[in-house]
Parts: structure tokens; sequence; C-alpha cells
């Protein structure tokens, strides 16, 4: 990690704030358990940190997208059970195998890969993967269905349950989430009626906040543990997770009016004072911000003027005293006063894209840490 004085933004991330959301939506879903999705580096706020800080809040379970997350984060968690979502790639199995990973079965060829590397050894159990809705990963219904139609094709498999993933969960009143879940439903009753009693995964973050039945035996929640509003429309019941600092590298007293920055997108008048903070787009502070995000200082918010570039910001601190707003002084670009999920909407994204770009140039600052 580089000194905090020598980098031009100071990320910190709050351990304390994730251990609560988990507890918090863990209520939520009670009597059925939270996994944590700590996929995409725990949204680039780093699994390294995150992972066992949730193990310490009670998460026993975890899903990340790949193998190689799944083989780091399973030398960081010895005993947790650890989902692998792209599920084994041909030659795969054995990796999985080794490191007790499980997998999620998207398709019939990973089903009967694991069913027979299943009749020579013992393999930790698998989650079935039924595509609801999403036409993305997952078993279409008709090949749920030819899965189900003959026994041996599921015979000898070791399911953890059956999993799905919701499209529109952020909107309650979308038609498609009562399709998905009708859907899944079914999907459920029919492997169940051959398997026995199996596990259902169903809700992400937002789907934690539908009504119980759409929260299944294990949510698998990622954005509201990190602080992104899982119901977009109301008050964020999530606490945040991540405060971004820029540093003011140059302070410039306009003395012959003009434009700021690349394009020359910006007037700026004579006596108008502009802040150049050393955090750009290569540091995943959205280039489609320009001219549009907001900063603080202290509570008072400070224009973004002109293109983001990739190593500099302009604000504009005219309206603050000049000994507010000096080289040094601190910028808040995301905190309290101003969410992720409100520079998100600045850059016309969601928080997740905002998070998991932030970049790693930053001095990574962890408070709170529970582990
Ligand atoms: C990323 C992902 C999640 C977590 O979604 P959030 O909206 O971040 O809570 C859950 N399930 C699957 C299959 C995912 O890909």
């Amino acid at each position: 990690m580089c000194p905090s004085e020598a980098s031009g933004g100071i990320l910190t991330i709050n351990l304390d704030a994730i251990a609560r959301n988990y507890r918090t939506l863990g209520e939520r879903v009670a009597p059925g358990e939270c996994a944590g999705v700590v996929k995409a580096d725990a949204y680039g706020l780093g699994a390294g940190r995150v992972a066992p800080a949730l193990a310490a809040a009670g998460c026993r379970r975890f899903f990340v997208a790949d193998l190689n997350e799944g083989l780091s984060l399973r030398k960081l968690l010895p005993d947790a059970e650890i989902a692998v979502l792209y599920g084994p790639g041909q030659g795969e199995v054995e990796l999985f195998a080794h490191a007790a990973l499980c997998p999620v079965l998207n398709e019939p060829g990973q089903v009967e890969r694991w069913r027979r590397a299943g009749e020579k050894a013992v393999l930790p159990p698998a989650w079935l993967h039924i595509d609801t809705g999403m036409n993305r990963l997952g078993l279409s219904a008709s090949e749920t269905a030819h899965l189900a139609s003959r026994s041996d094709r599921l015979e000898g498999l070791t399911l953890a349950g059956v999993m799905s993933h919701l499209a529109c969960a952020e909107h309650p009143d979308h038609a498609l989430n009562g399709e998905q879940k009708a859907r899944f439903r079914e999907a459920h009753a029919l492997l169940s009626g051959i398997m026995g009693p199996l596990a259902t995964s169903f809700a992400n973050s937002s789907g934690i906040f539908l009504e119980p039945d759409y929260h299944g035996d294990l949510a698998r929640p990622g954005a509201a543990l990190y602080g992104v509003n899982p119901t977009p429309k109301s008050p964020n019941p999530m606490e945040q997770v991540v405060q971004l600092q820029g540093r003011i590298v140059q302070l410039r007293e306009i003395d012959r009016s003009g434009t700021v920055g690349y394009g020359a997108t910006r007037r700026v008048t004579r006596g108008e004072r502009i802040a150049t903070v050393a955090v750009g787009y290569a540091d995943g502070y959205l280039r489609s911000l320009s001219d549009r995000a907001a900063g603080y200082i202290g509570r008072a918010r400070i224009p973004l003027v002109g293109r983001v570039s990739m190593d500099l910001l302009t604000f504009d601190v005219s309206a603050l005293p000049p000994a507010a707003a000096a080289p040094g002084t601190l910028v808040t670009l995301i905190g309290a006063e101003h969410p992720v999920d409100d520079l998100a909407a600045e850059a016309d994204t969601i928080g997740y894209e905002v998070l998991t770009a932030l970049g790693a140039r930053y001095a990574r600052r962890y408070v709170g840490d529970p582990a």
C-alpha cells in the first residue's frame, strides 16, 4: 500500500458497516440464511479483507464468479462453503474438487460432467441453476424437463440445492418477478419430486426486499452488503461502506476568462476559483461524470466543472472561503454527503459499476476490522 499522503485519493472501506449490512439482510431473510457474494474482488472493495469480515459476522457461504476467484477465496477461508457461479469448464472438475469448491451447474454439459466425476470421487455438492427469465446462465425450461425425464441423468448427483436469479428485483411491480417465481417453483417441484427435498436460492440484494416468498432458503446479496441501495425508489436501508476522497493539488484563481479542461466545454470567468483534484478516469471516476457530478468539502457542495481527465478533476470552489479549499484539502467524492448511488446517477449508471471500477491507485484504508 502506498502512503496516503503520496496518493491523489484515499479510499476508506468500513468493514463494520459491511458486517452490519450483512446482519440487517440476515434478519430480513430469517429463517432462511444469507450468503455473501464476493465476486469481482468483493465488488471492487477487496475480497481479501471483505470475505473474512463477512465470515466473522457469521457468513458461512460465499459466491464468486470464476474458478480463480474461488481458489483465492479458499486460501482465505478454509472452512467456508464457496460456490462458483460459472461452474466447471472442461478439465476443471479436479481443481474444483481439490479446493472443495461447489460449482453452479448452468447447462446440461456441466451437469453431466459433474455427475460423471461423482461416480469416481466424492465431490462437493453443486447448485443447479435454472434460468427463469434472464436467458443468460442456467438450464432452460426444456433442458430442465429433459434432465428430469430420465432418472439416470441425475443419478449420483449431490445437490446443495436449486437456484435462479431475478432480472428486475429492484422494481417490485415488474411482472417478470412473479413469472420467474412461478417458473422457479415449478422447476423446484419437478426436481424435488425426483431427488427428494431440495434447498432453494433465489433472492439477490433487491430480492431480499420483495415478499418473503422470494427469499428461498439461501439469499445471495452482493451490492447491498456494500451500501448500494437495493430499493432504488425508497430511502436506502443499508449503511454506506465506502468513502472516497480526492486531494486538491492545485488551486487557481482565474485571471483571464476562458475555459477549463479538455474540449473547452466549460466557460470560466475572471475571479472564479478552480480546485484541481488528483483523481481521474484512470481511477474509475467515470468520464461520463464530466460537467455533471459534485464533490463535497465538509457539507459544502462543489460542482465538477469541465471534463474528467485521466488523472485530474476540476471543481468550482468560488463559493467557499479561500481557506476552505487549498492544496492538500480532501474533497469527498463518495461518502455520507454523496452516497455511491448519487454518484452513479450522475454518471447514468448504477452503484455496482461505480464500485467495481474503483481504481488501484488509491491509498486504501480499512476501518472497523472485526476479523
Ligand atoms: C451477482 C449475483 C448476485 C448478487 O447480486 P446483487 O444484486 O449484487 O445482490 C446474486 N446471484 C447471482 C447469480 C449473481 O450473478
